[in-house]
């Protein structure tokens, strides 16, 4: 194990549970994390102020289950929270935690769901009960002893259970518990209302707030742009297209998502690496080294891993995932912008991380602009830019060593001059789509298939041997070899057979995507033409070779 771990190692919990949490990812604890474990492991009552996405979950979860006496089989915590979702995703996260300490059982309580299946599960000895207060109450009634071994209560959420008008709910809970229980209340706000209820259930708490100090970042031009959770890499990719950056650091939350980004960006050729706590550390020195010098251009990183990472030829921080806290935030995008140079940050917001985005600009004092994922026109516009640079050197003097080659190809070929350097150029730049039509049709980001595309694909060869639709009159049928699992759709093929053969639309007819193949539908008249016409066209950077197809 790496020095970071002993973060989650040095606080004192039952190495099963740092074991877990070190598997699920998690390098260090975050900073309501790090406060608050050891006072609640101490016993004491706490109350922990912090925003969304600060870590809240772990924070009460990892002392609770540490706490759990597993020879005892009944309720021995209850964690109430303020929705159904967030139950769900608190007993979510117990179990991952729990992973590696056999014996644990949570059940999740709450409304719109069956009481059966909940009692039986409180009656075969859960210890961890996770619930919506109102829910909670209906088992009261029915049985009020449920509370009556809960020695542990955690609050999460309590400005949001306040305002869903839980107040009184809260009340017989509490009144159903030991009174000599340990209480710990985790909020974002602490509206009179909860400090209220402080007052009258909590034992001399402790209190943690996780500070959101104004800080300036005045060189670096800050953006954002909201993203689907699985559309992040896509993103990225996309981004990058049109960006125009040196050095470029991006941030994620885990190894797992440092290696995944890393090795996607690689596959499109950027010059990228990992960097995370699993990394030695000379190896991580040279990742530094080489990001310095120019052979890595993107590093992939966790927190912990670029902590103290000092590089003034970076000009771009992405947030991939968000931060903890705005103060980490602000300690990431302080990567960029050094020495009083022009930084960028880019930060992609999930829809429900859109809070923690307005308390980044209220800690920065800055205005996070909005930007859109970049048209095709943009990204058409920067691969032309970047060629255009790219060639630039060479037309200086690559004439006198390849002139006369040039000639020789062109009087063997026999072709125009024009004919040779396209040739030459779509060899050069690999099949990489370089007109708009191709841009556009390349994969969108979200790739969702229609759903009768979808269902053929799943029904894969079965379809495959499904007898041919009668063709329609002065058409012929024609065949490629490019299918469903070569990523095209009937309107990729459509869209290269008009722009490409000249076509009107409705000389096409029937358009059929296989698996591993598709028919379309072409005029009879002129078809050996059109064939020809077509014989280098692409489609999702495959060539298309469209051959007369014959049914025996
Ligand atoms: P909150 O309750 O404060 O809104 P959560 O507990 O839901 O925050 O945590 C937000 C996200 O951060 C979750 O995806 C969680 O898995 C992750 N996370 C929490 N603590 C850590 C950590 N120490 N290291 C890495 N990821 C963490
Ligand atoms: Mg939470």
């Amino acid at each position: 194990m790496t020095q970071e771990t002993g973060g989650f190692a040095a606080l004192d919990l039952h190495p099963s549970i740092v074991a877990a949490v070190i598997a699920t990812g998690y390098e260090e604890p975050s900073a309501i994390q790090q406060q608050s474990i050891p006072l609640i492991l101490a016993g004491h009552d706490l109350i922990g102020q912090a925003q969304t996405g600060t870590g809240k979950t772990a924070a009460f979860a990892l002392p609770v289950l540490h706490k759990i006496d597993l020879s005892k089989r009944e309720p021995q915590a209850l964690i109430l929270a303020p929705t159904r979702e967030l139950a769900l995703q608190v007993a979510t996260a117990f179990e991952t935690y729990a992973k590696q300490m056999p014996g644990v059982s949570v059940v999740a309580v709450y409304g719109g769901a069956p009481m059966g299946p909940q009692i039986k599960a409180l009656r075969q000895g859960a210890q961890i009960i996770v619930a919506t207060p109102g829910r909670l109450c209906d088992h009261l009634r029915r049985d009020d002893k449920v509370l009556a071994t809960v020695n542990h209560l955690v609050l999460d959420e309590a400005d949001e259970m306040l305002k869903l008008g839980f107040m009184d709910d809260l009340e017989v809970i509490f009144n159903a518990m030991p009174a000599s229980r340990q209480t710990v209340l985790f909020s974002a706000t602490l509206p009179p209302s909860i400090r209220a209820i402080a007052e009258r259930h909590l034992k001399e708490p402790k209190h943690v707030k996780i500070q959101s100090k104004t800080q300036t970042v005045a060189a670096i031009e800050q953006a954002y742009m909201q993203v689907h959770a699985d559309q992040k890499a896509q993103a990225v990719l996309r981004l990058l297209e049109v960006e125009e950056f040196d050095a470029l650091i991006a941030f994620v939350r885990t190894k797992q998502a440092t290696l995944d980004l890393a090795s996607a960006l690689e596959a499109k050729g950027y010059k990228a690496a990992a960097l995370n706590g699993d990394i030695a550390q000379n190896q991580r020195e040279r990742v530094i080294e080489s990001l310095k010098d120019g052979r890595l251009d993107i590093v992939v990183a966790t927190d912990v891993a670029a902590r103290g990472l000092d590089v003034p030829r970076i000009t771009h921080v992405f947030n991939v995932d968000m931060p903890y806290d705005p103060e980490s935030y602000v300690h990431r995008i302080g990567r960029t912008g050094r020495a009083g140079r022009e930084g960028r940050a880019l930060l992609l917001v999930t829809p429900r991380e859109r809070r923690m985005l307005q308390v980044i600009e209220r800690v920065t004092g800055q205005k996070v602009s909005e930007v859109r994922l970049p048209a095709p026109q943009a990204v058409l516009d920067a691969r032309i830019k970047k060629l255009t640079k790219s060639l630039l050197p060479l037309v200086a003097d690559a004439e006198a060593s390849h002139g006369e080659l040039f000639d020789r190809l062109a009087t063997d070929l026999g072709c125009t001059p024009r004919a040779l350097a396209a040739a030459l150029l779509r060899k050069a730049t690999n099949g990489q789509a370089l007109d708009l039509a191709s841009v556009e049709r390349e994969q969108p980001l979200v790739p969702t298939a229609a759903p009768r595309e979808r269902s053929e694909r799943s029904q894969g060869g079965e379809r495959e041997r499904r007898a041919p639709i009668p063709l329609g009159e002065g058409r012929a049928r024609c065949r490629t070899a490019l299918g469903a699992r070569d990523g095209i759709a009937a309107k990729n093929l459509l869209g290269a057979i008009l722009n490409e053969g000249g076509l009107a639309r409705d000389a096409i007819g029937r358009i059929q995507v296989r698996e591993s193949f598709s028919l379309v539908e072409l005029p009879e008249d002129g078809l050996d033409r059109l064939l020809t016409k077509l014989k280098d066209t692409r489609v999702a950077g495959k060539q298309l070779k469209l051959r007369r197809y014959r049914e025996d």
